[in-house]
């Protein structure tokens, strides 16, 4: 059994910052999840905390049923790794994997030859023993990294933006091929990351953090679709908000009266006269004519690939972003209208600024 349990936990360093406030998680065997949040938000001392190099001010720490609070690191089996890879540089790839267990002891010589190249096979790069770290490039030594840390069979894999300082397409092929080995030995995960796209494509669930606080713990589809604050809206991708009041409500529907632009939402049961936000993702805005159709100048069209990102300027002054697959024969100065499907808007008590 390898869960992992928070209770109240927080932490304050000395100074007087409180970098935790009052989290509680239940992170079950198996699961792999992610904490993410700006810079700051608490995200690397709660991990810390679990690894067992910072202690909770308040709260427990259990792994595994067994309450961990007050162990030292070293008795926590745990396996972490960090951004900045932490390979020894003297020695050589092979004996980085083997570090672990030769510390725990109870291996001999034979079964630690055998489980480091199993590693090394595991990340396929079953000849890279003999080199030293330095031979190895960015992905390379990250791989390794990653089965340094697991070599020992830890009962939890702790992750500090292990893939941060690799460059975008080879992050993308790590975050694939990390899922596929944590899933593979079904190791309870806990993974660290700025990157909002990384923590919704890897994980079981998302923790959101802001402020020392969960603002939200969810399934990605969760905390994407369904965020319960602007907070975690804007933090886990792009959102258009428009605030405004309920003019209209009924049969699980409202019109939103947003100072110029009414729309029509779908799931909603707020009463008329209630402050509003509505949550739109850019890519349920597109160009053109239909339900929602708000009126509007183009101020910037940029081609990110497969899709293009268009910005509208509406007549009420207000920016709206849309995200399509389909290239339109548009240009900046250019009059548009976008449309919103009504079931695409999501609605929120309350506005942007948390009146
Ligand atoms: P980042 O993404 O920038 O690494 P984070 O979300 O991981 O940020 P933490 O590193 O956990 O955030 O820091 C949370 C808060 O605690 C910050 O305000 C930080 O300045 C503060 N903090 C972190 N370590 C210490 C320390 N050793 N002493 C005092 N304050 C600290």
């Amino acid at each position: 059994m390898s869960r992992i349990e928070l209770s109240d936990v927080s932490k304050r360093y000395p100074g007087g910052v409180l970098a935790v406030d009052d989290v509680s998680l239940d992170i079950k065997d198996g699961e792999f999840v992610s904490f993410v949040g700006p810079s700051g938000c608490g995200k690397t001392t709660t991990l810390r905390m679990v690894a067992g190099f910072e202690q909770p001010t308040d709260g427990a720490v259990s792994i595994g049923n067994e309450d961990v609070t007050d162990l030292p690191p070293y008795r926590r089996d745990t396996g972490m790794v960090f951004q900045s890879f932490a390979l020894f540089p003297h020695m050589t790839v092979a004996e980085n994997v083997a570090y672990g267990l030769e510390v725990d002891g109870g291996y001999t010589d034979a079964e630690i030859d055998e489980r480091v190249q199993e590693m090394l096979d595991l990340v396929q790069l079953p000849d890279v023993g003999d080199r030293k770290p330095e031979q190895l490039s960015g992905g390379q030594q990250q791989r390794i990294a990653l089965v340094r840390a697991i070599a020992p069979e830890p009962k939890v894999l702790l992750l500090d933006e292990p893939l941060a300082s690799l460059d975008k397409k080879l992050r993308e092929e790590m975050q694939v091929e990390l899922r596929k080995i944590q899933q593979e030995i079904g190791i309870t995960t806990i993974f660290v990351t700025h990157n909002q796209e990384e923590a919704l494509t890897m994980s079981d669930r998302v923790v959101v953090l802001n402020d020392g606080q969960d603002e939200q713990v969810g399934a990605p589809s969760e905390v994407y679709d369904e965020p319960v604050n602007q907070f975690v809206a804007d933090f886990v991708g792009t959102a258009n908000f428009f605030t405004g009041k309920v003019s209209a409500s009924g049969d699980g529907g409202a019109s939103v009266d947003c100072g110029g632009v009414e729309l029509d939402v779908e799931r909603t049961r707020f009463d008329v006269g209630t402050d509003v936000t509505v949550i739109v993702r850019p890519e349920d805005v597109s160009l053109g004519g239909g339900p929602n159709r708000i009126e509007g100048t183009l101020e910037i069209a940029r081609l990110l690939g497969s899709a293009t990102e268009y910005r509208v300027e509406t007549a009420g002054g207000q920016e709206v972003v849309s995200l399509s697959h389909a290239r339109r024969n548009v240009e900046p100065g250019d009059d548009v209208s976008v449309t919103i499907p009504p079931e695409d808007c999501y609605v929120l008590e309350g506005t942007v600024d948390g009146s």
